[in-house]
């Protein structure tokens, strides 16, 4: 929608806001940004402000390193902990090259284009992530590798870790972010924040932000919020289940629900799950980012190992949730892969070209296995041709260099400058000597 530059800047004098971060992301989902002064706001509306694009994670391009920041107005909140010391508004940008062209190593341009492909097919996609992270104590310098309460799934308490979560609710409330419920995971130190569902695009925006709200107010607590997938070994790893919906743009109805079918999906909602089934493998490396993300997905803790749906299913990698009659507005598919560590812009764009290319194919829907998938022989698992996401992050870097669908959703440039950067991350680790290897060998050998 078109905001009127005037009035923002109008109502950002009238609440005495004296700086404006403009915000952007690298190609990791890394929040950057740089403060100008109220005053230079007006000429980045019209020009852009400029910055040196090859110091950036993924931008660097001799040709392309003078890049511009436009400030997308519709973005433009005050950070309300500023108000009255030097009040602060952010505001998130579009990179733009000096002729004005969105950049197209910009993650937000990558996820907007998908979008865009989705809304001329007449559909806006929605997501409703469920964010989890662990919350540790910070000992002086370092972080003590315990938890800091010893309680689990939906237990109440009245500890600090409570009256943090309900904090970092309220403040995203404040800054405009549909934060929803919040509640203590199963593992100690463990917490979930969901947030209602939203378009692709501005989900993407929130959950930057709330990674960094969500860390600051833990470290004004002395305590530390990683969103790394599996901080600890033998404990749940921390997933951003994702639910999804394509809502028709003629009538934002939701074109996924149809109660007369068993699970309650339509044929469309059908063939973008058979899309998603189909490049799972291809898009893992984008939604499970990190070299840790494949401990999480091991088997075990209700996280997927294996390509499958289900409605009850916790190992499942897709979930249909069960709607209550008349509910049918909510009808989704639950996506459980995805961890807190990824570019939600990246990752959305990525899960919403593998469900397009779903529909656009009429990929047939592989059936849905309903019994835990964990136990089940590796013979049995081919008979019934149900594949193992990666094990490893080299084994998803393969996965997503073999799948065309996500690497043309991404881009060219993009892409390679995603798949260059974690083919270094994949390397360092291999070439690592761990205390593991130590441990076990050193003596041995
Ligand atoms: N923490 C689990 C995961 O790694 C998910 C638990 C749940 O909320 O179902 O995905
Ligand atoms: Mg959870
Ligand atoms: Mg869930």
């Amino acid at each position: 929608p078109a905001v009127d530059p005037n009035r923002v800047l109008e109502e950002a004098r009238q609440a005495g806001v004296r700086f404006v971060i403009l915000r952007f992301t690298d190609i990791l989902g890394a929040p950057k940004g740089v403060t100008i002064p109220l005053e230079d706001l007006p000429e980045a509306i019209e020009t852009g402000k400029w910055f040196d694009g090859s110091a950036i994670e993924g931008f660097a391009r001799v040709a392309e390193s003078d890049l511009y920041l436009k400030p997308d107005l519709s973005t433009f909140t005050i950070l309300p902990w500023t108000r009255g010391q030097g009040t602060t508004a952010h505001v998130i940008c579009w990179v733009v090259n000096r002729r004005g062209e969105r950049f197209a190593g910009d993650p937000r341009a990558v996820l907007a284009r998908v979008m865009e492909r989705a809304a001329r097919m007449g559909y806006t996609y929605v997501v409703s992530p469920e964010l989890e992270f662990y919350l540790f104590r910070a000992e002086g310098e370092r972080f003590a590798p315990a938890p800091h309460d010893e309680i689990g799934y939906f237990d109440l308490a009245t500890d600090l870790a409570y009256r943090v979560r309900c904090e970092m609710v309220e403040t995203l409330r404040a800054l405009g972010i549909p934060a929803g419920p919040g509640h203590h995971e199963i593992s100690p130190g463990q917490h979930e924040i969901d947030f209602q569902p939203a378009d692709a695009l501005r989900m993407a925006d929130y959950l930057v932000t709330a990674r960094l709200v969500i860390k600051h107010i833990a470290q004004a607590h002395g305590l530390h919020a990683t969103f790394m997938p599996k901080p600890l070994e033998g404990r749940a790893g921390s997933g951003m289940h994702t639910h999804q919906s394509l809502l028709r743009r003629e009538d934002g109805g939701n074109a996924f629900a149809d109660p007369e079918d068993d699970y309650g999906l339509s044929p469309l909602a059908k063939a973008f799950l058979a899309g998603q089934i189909a490049h799972a493998r291809g898009m893992c490396a984008v939604l499970c980012p990190l070299v840790n993300s494949y401990k999480r997905l091991l088997g075990g803790f209700e996280a997927p190992p294996y390509v499958s749906w289900a409605r009850i299913n916790r190992s499942a990698l897709i979930r249909i949730p069960a709607i209550k009659p008349g509910r049918y507005q909510s009808t989704r598919i639950e996506l459980r892969s995805i961890d807190p560590a990824c570019n939600p812009y990246l990752a959305f764009a990525a899960m919403l070209a593998a469900g397009l290319d779903g529909i656009e194919r009429r990929l047939p829907l592989p059936p849905p296995v309903e019994e835990e998938l964990f136990p089940m022989e590796a013979a049995e698992l081919e008979a019934r041709g149900i594949q193992r996401l990666p094990a490893t992050l080299g084994e998803a870097l393969e996965a997503l260099e073999a799948d065309e669908v996500i690497q043309e959703a991404l881009g060219p440039l993009a892409a390679e400058r995603f798949l260059e950067a974690k083919r270094l991350e994949w390397e360092a680790y291999c070439r690592h000597v761990s205390a593991w290897e130590i441990e076990r060998y050193f003596h041995v050998y």
